[in-house]
């Protein structure tokens, strides 16, 4: 048996095509959509990942314009920009980059930018949607997760997931979102002790830690679900955090890396950036 790959560029593209036609009748009624994407000193990987994003949004209609802060900027100063970007009517979509350098830690970021501009699921307020199962801007890593499950035809109601990593943008928002849709979750990571006695036991095996191949063929039950948000650069290329070619054999769906979630949380945000600016002709 081999697993069911779960392609996550085409579905980012049908997602993109499905954007761009409703940022077509939006310019009946006003510009199209607008993302700024705030870059915080020197950081080659977001400067690609800004790129990425100009030329995906630009194909759909999408402006997505760079601002550039200096290193250090001011705690005062980058307040200052997120709440001109909050009152500027032209802008639809926030996205800071992020870790925010140390000395941002605590500008209050997260209580801070507009919720509704808020397209990366980063403030409180949007915590509070997803933690309360209403509408809001979600993780884009976490959705794709899920987008990607739902292409599997495997519908978590009464199913066993296992979500290895608890971070803020992946692991604790793809649980919430497990549990939502009446899963019943585990949530495992660094502390975990015996992992695999946790992993064994899913139906839906969603995995964000940032460790290459930590997820083997022994740690997945026959015919599971086994969704793979890790990007890990390493000495042969990128891979994920599940070891692909030996868990193929055992799962029954399995997201490849590259080409998995990566690309639909790209599309997931610039979907985003559409409800945000269809949200402004309520
Ligand atoms: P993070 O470091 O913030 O969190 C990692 C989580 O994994 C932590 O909760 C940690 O406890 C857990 N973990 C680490 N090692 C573990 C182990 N051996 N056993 C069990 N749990 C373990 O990282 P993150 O930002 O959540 O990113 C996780 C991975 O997802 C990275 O590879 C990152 O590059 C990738 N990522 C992908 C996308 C995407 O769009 N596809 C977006 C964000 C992050």
């Amino acid at each position: 048996m081999t697993a069911r790959l779960l392609d996550g560029r085409a579905l980012a593209d049908a997602i993109r095509m499905s954007v761009a036609e409703r940022v077509e009748q939006l310019r009946a009624w006003r510009p199209g959509p607008s993302l700024v994407f705030v870059l915080i000193g020197e950081s080659p990987p977001a400067r690609v990942y800004a790129g990425r994003l100009e030329k995906l949004g630009g194909r759909a209609g999408i402006e997505v314009r760079r601002v550039q802060l200096p290193a250090d900027v001011s705690s005062d100063a980058f307040e200052g920009l997120i709440a001109d970007l909050n009152d500027d009517d032209a802008v639809d979509g926030v996205l800071v980059q992020m870790p925010l350098p140390e000395h941002l830690q605590h500008s209050g970021l997260s209580d801070l930018l507009s919720y509704r501009k808020d397209v990366d699921g980063i403030t409180v307020l949007n915590a509070g949607h997803l933690y309360l199962g209403v509408p809001g801007h979600y993780p884009p890593t976490a959705v794709a997760m899920m987008e990607l499950l739902r292409e599997s035809g495997v519908a978590p109601a009464g199913r066993t997931a296992v979500v290895v990593g608890r971070s803020n943008v992946v692991g604790h928002p793809v649980a919430e979102m497990l549990l939502h849709a009446h899963a019943t979750v585990t949530v495992t990571h660094r502390h975990t002790p015996a992992l695999a006695e946790f992993t064994r036991t899913a139906d839906i095996l969603m995995v964000g830690a940032g460790e290459p191949h930590l997820i083997t063929a022994d740690m997945v039950k026959p015919g599971a679900v086994v969704i793979d948000a890790g990007i890990n650069v390493t000495e042969t290329g990128v891979v994920g955090d599940v070891d692909a070619a030996a868990v193929d054999a055992r799962a029954g769906a399995l997201t490849p890396v590259p080409g998995g979630v990566g690309p639909v949380t790209n599309a997931i945000l610039l979907r985003h950036v559409t409800d945000s600016a269809e949200a402004t002709l309520e």
